[in-house]
């Protein structure tokens, strides 16, 4: 039986670490051609590492380092794309993150500079992405995933404003998108993880890898922040995403979200029965 991302071309923005490493690796063991990207070249390295180890060969991958952000890095990374394997079926827009104000200011008092930066990295480039992959896309009659995050949900985040509101923008941004698109074939669809153990929480709070991981430990023993008794690990975030950019599984979803945080976006705190320590 072939695989199920057989002759599928995908570019995984993002994919030097974390989620987006784990859906690269996934994809590729599922047959995909991938491209993986992110600006760290030791990073990236990284994963070329992970995709040799699991025995995928150099020819069904590419690596490309560029800053999303930058118009010449998105451009890089669809003409590589084409020139290596000819075709994009695929985008998973999964760059992302929650960028630290640069004067350490919290709240509603971070800069505006801060504010533009999330959002330029968040949102514009995934606009950028989708705009300039729709062409080879349609041809293609292709998918998007975009990786967004339950912070777009209702809850209010007094840390760290912008980044939930980039993530709400995203999250508008995928049905406008997904409306427009599937006229000429395209399905746009997100994914909104909950706390999921990466690179993300040290880079957003400047801690230590050991604290992030603390972090990530009495998360996953809190029930009432995280119902199933876990942080999700990458490989539930790339599992959901690879449902999505699977048409024989979910060709009738168009501009919808799948929520997988392990219940998080289900609680408010104050659940007696499901709440406290394991
Ligand atoms: P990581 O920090 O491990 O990965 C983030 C990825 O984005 C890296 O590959 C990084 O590459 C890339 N990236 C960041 N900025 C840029 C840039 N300017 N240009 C190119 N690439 C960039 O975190 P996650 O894997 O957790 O994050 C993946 C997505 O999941 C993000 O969109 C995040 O917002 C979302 N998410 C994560 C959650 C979590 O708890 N982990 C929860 C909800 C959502 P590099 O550093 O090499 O540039």
């Amino acid at each position: 039986m072939p695989k199920r991302f057989s002759k599928k071309v995908a570019i995984i923005t993002g994919s030097s670490s974390g989620i987006g490493r784990e859906t690269a690796l996934l994809f590729a063991k599922e047959g995909a051609k991938v491209t993986v990207t992110g600006r760290s070249e030791e990073k990236l390295e990284e994963t070329k590492k992970a995709l040799l180890d699991a025995g995928i060969k150099e020819s069904n991958f590419l690596i490309v380092p560029a800053d999303i952000t930058f118009s010449t890095g998105q451009d890089e990374l669809i003409s590589q794309t084409l020139k290596k394997f000819g075709r994009i079926n695929i985008l998973v827009n999964n760059a992302g993150a929650s960028i630290p104000d640069a004067k350490k200011r919290t709240g509603i008092d971070q800069g505006i500079e801060t504010y533009e930066q999330v959002m330029k990295l968040n949102v514009q480039s995934v606009i950028e992405m989708t705009q300039k992959v729709r062409p080879h896309l349609a041809k293609s009659r292709g998918e998007i995933v975009n990786v967004s995050s339950v912070v777009a949900l209702k809850a209010g985040w007094t840390r760290t404003p912008y980044y939930p509101l980039a993530k709400a923008a995203l999250d508008q941004y995928t049905r406008s998108a997904a409306i427009a698109l599937i006229s000429e074939g395209i399905r746009v669809n997100t994914v909104n993880p909950g706390i999921v153990q990466t690179g993300f929480q040290a880079n957003a709070s400047g801690s230590s890898s050991d604290d992030a991981q603390k972090f990530y430990d009495d998360m996953g023993s809190n029930t009432t922040a995280i119902p199933c008794g876990f942080a999700g690990r990458p490989e539930h975030i790339a599992k959901a995403i690879a449902f999505l950019a699977d048409r024989n599984s979910s060709e009738y979803i168009v501009g919808q979200n799948i929520i997988a945080d392990g219940g998080t976006s289900l609680v408010l705190g104050i659940h007696g029965p499901a709440g406290g320590k394991k």
